[in-house]
């Protein structure tokens, strides 16, 4: 008979294990299971990360090796190879390797006391009287039956788990599939700078995407809603007016294939004994699909709330949804805005795009920036730079391409 724990979370990935982490702090007993024999392996993600994000949650600065670079700003790409720069003073976002950050918050979370079992799967769930009570995990090619009061879900954007317990899994629609490459022999790129590719022709519904590294090395990525992303970034990487310069001669060294959730949190988050946190949550924004600063801040909600139900033993749905309305606070308005920003985004052709990166950069935008550093919470700052009146001028531009469409999109 295995041990009862306060909590199970299910997936050693940044969500899981800064759960556990923050749950073992308060002081649960707390069980984490990895279906992967290594934390953080394989690794889908680009990690790029924003500082103060990672600030709020104190992960930052992060010990040495993790970050690979930091930068100030990001240069937007038309698909006819007009730009834009927007840079700061200082560096705002860093790239990280996502294979050693979330093995730091593994070794956090086991400092912390919670126990990780690895190549551990969590077949089911175990359910009673509605209330889950544990999962049923297969490990050393056997089945066991592992029980705990509260299970959290951390899996990621599988959903399987979730489904056991009937909630809403996240909006398929609302899927884009990602490639991310590392890279050689990147060439003509601003070591500080992440460079964005966007338009219909070659990033179909989202974007591609550059990060430098250090000697030439950087992370390439693609998400498209339709077709394969890999195609698209071929098609990128030799017809692209800008990027063929920049990538041309680059060599591909390893790519992954993973989806990215843009729909925003799926409707319901909790019930009788159970929490979701993370992309399974859907936590993620609905403009960049970064769904890491999202997750993490909704993990350690998690963990407060699940620690409150064990104080007061009530595992209740009613009580547990403390969790939702809580992250509602901070997300809600944000993710509403990054929605609406989406839509706009999905409803641009290629020749509006160009239009508007030039009419952009003409009306001097990208010295208009200061208090918008805040790229998690994309809402709050849009707010607070709306009495600019470049910024006025340009959402208005960008309304104005929204009514007066193009009869010909592409
Ligand atoms: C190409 C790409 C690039 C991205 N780039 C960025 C970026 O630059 N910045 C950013 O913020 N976000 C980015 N994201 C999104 C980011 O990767 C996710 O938001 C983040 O990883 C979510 O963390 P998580 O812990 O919820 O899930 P995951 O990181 O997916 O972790 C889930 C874990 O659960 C395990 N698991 C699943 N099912 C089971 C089971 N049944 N039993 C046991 N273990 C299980 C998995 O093996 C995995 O380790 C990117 C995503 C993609 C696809």
């Amino acid at each position: 008979m295995n041990e009862h724990s306060d909590v199970i979370v299910v997936g050693g990935g940044p969500c899981g294990s800064f759960t556990a982490l923050n749950l073992g702090k308060l002081g649960a007993k707390v069980t984490v299971f990895e279906e992967h024999s290594q934390i953080g392996v394989p690794c889908h993600c680009a990690g790029h990360l924003s500082i103060k994000g990672l600030k709020r949650l104190g992960l930052y600065p992060l010990p040495k090796g993790i970050v690979e670079n930091t930068f100030k700003g990001a240069v937007f790409h038309s698909p006819k190879g007009k730009n834009l720069t927007v840079k700061f003073a200082n560096p705002i976002t860093c790239v990280v390797n996502r294979a050693s950050f979330d093995k730091y918050l593994a070794d956090k979370a086991e400092k912390a006391e919670a126990h990780y079992f690895l190549s551990s799967r969590v077949e089911s769930l175990i359910i009673k009287n509605n209330f889950v009570k544990g999962v049923k995990v297969k490990h050393n090619g056997k089945t066991e039956n592992f029980t705990a009061d509260i299970v959290v879900d951390a899996e990621g954007i599988s959903s399987k788990i979730l489904r056991q317990t009937g909630l809403t899994a996240l909006n398929s629609r609302m899927l884009v599939n990602a490639v991310q490459a590392n890279v050689e022999n990147v060439k003509d790129v601003e070591p500080d700078m992440v460079e964005v590719f966007l338009g219909k022709n070659y990033a179909p519904g989202f974007y591609a995407w550059l990060i430098p590294q250090k000697d030439g090395k950087a992370k390439v990525g693609l998400a498209a809603k339709t077709g394969n992303p890999k195609d698209f970034l071929r098609k990128l990487i030799r017809k692209h007016p800008t990027a063929s310069k920049k990538l041309g001669k680059a060599k591909l060294l390893h790519a992954a294939f993973h989806p990215i959730t843009l729909g925003g949190p799926i409707p319901k988050t909790y019930s009788n004994g159970f929490l979701a946190v993370g992309d399974v949550a859907s936590q993620a924004k609905p403009t960049t699909g970064g769904g890491v600063i999202f997750g993490l801040n909704c993990a350690r909600i998690a963990a407060e709330v699940a620690y409150d139900a064990l104080k007061q033993k009530n595992f209740s749905s009613k009580f547990l949804s403390n969790y939702q309305k809580r992250y509602n606070k901070i997300l809600d308005f944000d993710v509403k805005v990054m929605l609406k920003l989406r839509k706009m985004l999905d409803a641009l052709s290629d020749n509006k795009i160009d239009e508007a990166i030039s009419f952009c950069g003409k009306l001097g935008l990208d010295k208009t920036i200061q208090g918008m550093e805040d790229i998690d919470f994309q809402g709050r700052s849009l707010l607070r730079s709306l009495p600019k009146p470049r910024m006025l001028a340009a959402l208005f531009y960008f309304f104005s391409l929204q009514i007066l469409k193009t009869p010909r999109q592409n």
